[in-house]
């Protein structure tokens, strides 16, 4: 058991070498739009929110149901570069993660942003994004889902896709829709700043970190008929549907 832990410890040692954080200077974020119906999620609705312990991201619909958004643009919610850009498969498919960096109460804060189940990938890891900028299309992670977009930002850069290595909480991740309503404009000290890259832990233990509430099958709300227009409501660009609807 000793040699074990003592192995493991090593293993972790020399990943941790290969994967050594580096410093690359990335433009800083001006502000944060939301990744379809760019700048404001026109045309589109969140079938599923963010919930600690639950759904780590936000699912987000056109509103003609479907697969209608099946290969609509999927944009990067601000400046930044790419850190991760693969088909990770398990229940993911295309992945891209922005690393992100932003000026809050005069510090430098980074986030990261992830664009799941995407039918095109059209960006590479290094790549730097501007704010609006398309970095793929929205897909069905390889025909597991109905056409959407998984969603996720988090405050914790070594989360990468190593997901089951921590804590499903506040202190991990942001509810998206929340972090980019209170960070629409944002100023700039200046154009770029060294921001860290290469900080995911590695996968390692249990490798399906597909989600057990988007089994085979799942559909979305509105995924069949487009959604009804609710009576006497005018919907907010991105609230959420299924709140609205409860509302009534
Ligand atoms: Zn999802």
């Amino acid at each position: 058991m000793r040699f074990l832990i003592a192995s493991l410890a090593l293993s972790f040692s020399l990943c941790a070498d290969v994967h050594a954080e580096r410093k690359v200077a990335i433009f800083i974020a001006d502000g944060f739009d939301f990744p379809v119906g760019k700048p404001d999620g026109d045309g589109y609705y969140k079938a599923r929110g963010y919930t600690p312990h639950g759904h780590l991201g936000e699912d987000w619909n056109g509103r003609a149901g479907g697969d209608t958004d099946l290969g609509a643009p999927v944009y990067s919610i601000a400046h930044g570069i790419v850190v991760y850009a693969n088909n990770f498969y398990r229940g993911w498919g295309n992945v891209v993660i922005v690393r992100h960096a932003y000026q809050e109460d005069g510090q430098i804060k980074f986030v990261d942003s992830l664009y799941g189940h995407l039918d095109k990938l059209q960006v590479r890891y290094g790549q730097h994004l501007k704010r609006g900028q398309q970095l793929g299309t929205i897909g069905t992670g390889g025909g597991l889902y109905p056409a959407h977009l998984h969603f996720e930002m988090r405050k914790d850069l070594r989360v990468g896709m190593a997901r089951l290595s921590f804590p499903k909480d506040d202190s991990v991740y942001w509810s998206g829709t929340q972090f980019i309503n209170d960070h629409r404009k944002l100023a700039i000290p200046s154009a770029t700043v060294m921001a860290p890259i290469d900080t995911f832990s590695p996968v390692t233990g249990k490798m399906d970190d597909s989600e057990p509430a988007e089994p085979r099958g799942f559909t979305l709300p509105g995924a069949k008929l487009p959604p009804k227009p609710l009576p006497g409501a005018v919907p907010g660009r991105y609230d959420d549907l299924r709140k609205l609807l409860e509302k009534k």
